[in-house]
């Protein structure tokens, strides 16, 4: 098939023909799961050192009316090739900004916060900032419990203009954090210009750090850089208390993982909540 020529009439290829309809029916189908908002969020509770739930990562879910419930590895990459993953961020912070109001009315829930993944597409669309600020102002949630997750690559691919939204958000009290830290190749000067809170260590990392000397040297990097640059550091995919009292030990001050939670429906997350109230 490599050397296909050019007389290879390759579109009737039947497997690439089964391949792309089926792509273009998935396309559709999220358009119109978009339509019928059947995109939720699914909350996975993020700690303190002190095991105090602080609040949660969105994680976009799909309540497919035929196929249950459908997780992003699914829809997310086709979403973004067609242009509507956007739609999906902004249902997702949508949710999220009327969350937050609600819990702002009740002290025991006023200070959590929740953090939202933002894609390329949506940051770099002309008007976010005037929609972000609107979804904000229509729902009553205090920006300042709002954090976006950011990728390093996100970044590279116009720095300029995403620094300058980033501060812009920043002016609002919006709160960012760099997802996946590490797994990135852009160089570290970037850091120093980015409006940042939060670095969020790569699961990656996480996952191999007892028994692979380099991840563990990269987690002892991570959080001495971001001590010194004064930002918060978080580890996610933490799933054991081996994994947990190491990075404790190392200074990391933010966890998530499924040793704490799995990411869960709202109520399901309340509940946890309620369980996790200070004696
Ligand atoms: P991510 O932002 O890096 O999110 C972390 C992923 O790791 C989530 O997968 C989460 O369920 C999973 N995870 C959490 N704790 C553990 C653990 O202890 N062990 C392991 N093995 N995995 C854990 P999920 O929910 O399937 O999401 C996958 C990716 O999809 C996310 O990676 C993010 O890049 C993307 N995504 C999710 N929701 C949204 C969204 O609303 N908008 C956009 N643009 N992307 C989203
Ligand atoms: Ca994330
Ligand atoms: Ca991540
Ligand atoms: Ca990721």
């Amino acid at each position: 098939a490599k050397a296909a020529g050019k007389d290879t009439i390759r579109f009737f290829d039947p497997a690439m023909q089964e391949a792309v309809s089926a792509q273009l029916r998935l396309e559709e189908d999220i358009r119109r799961g978009l339509q019928a908002e059947e995109f939720m969020p699914y909350l996975q509770p993020q700690l303190d050192a002190r095991g105090r739930v602080l609040g949660a990562e969105v994680l976009a879910r799909w309540q497919h009316p035929q196929r249950g419930l459908l997780t992003p590895g699914v829809f997310i990459e086709v979403a973004e090739q067609a242009g509507m993953v956007e739609q999906i961020d902004l249902q997702m912070l949508y949710q999220a900004c009327h969350q937050l109001a609600l819990w702002r009315r009740e002290p025991a829930t006023a200070s959590l916060s929740l953090a939202v993944n933002l894609s390329a597409r949506l940051l770099y669309q002309p008007d976010f900032i005037d929609q972000l600020l609107h979804i904000l102002a229509q729902s009553g949630a205090n920006p300042q419990r709002l954090k976006l997750e950011l990728t390093e690559t996100i970044l590279i691919d116009d720095m300029s203009v995403a620094i300058a939204r980033m501060h812009q958000l920043r002016e609002h009290g919006i709160r960012f954090s760099i997802d996946d830290f590490g797994t990135g190749y852009s160089s570290l000067a970037y850091l120093q210009k980015l409006p940042l809170d939060q670095l969020k260590i790569d699961q990656s990392f996480v996952r191999d750090m007892i028994e692979d000397e380099h991840s563990l040297a990269i987690i002892r990097a991570i959080c001495a850089l971001a001590d010194s640059l004064q930002l918060e550091v978080i580890a996610e995919g933490v799933e054991t208390e081996a994994q947990h009292a190491m990075l404790q030990d190392i200074g990391c001050g933010y966890f998530q993982g499924y040793l704490f939670g799995r990411p869960m429906p709202l109520d399901e997350f309340e509940r946890l909540l309620m369980a996790n109230q200070p004696k």
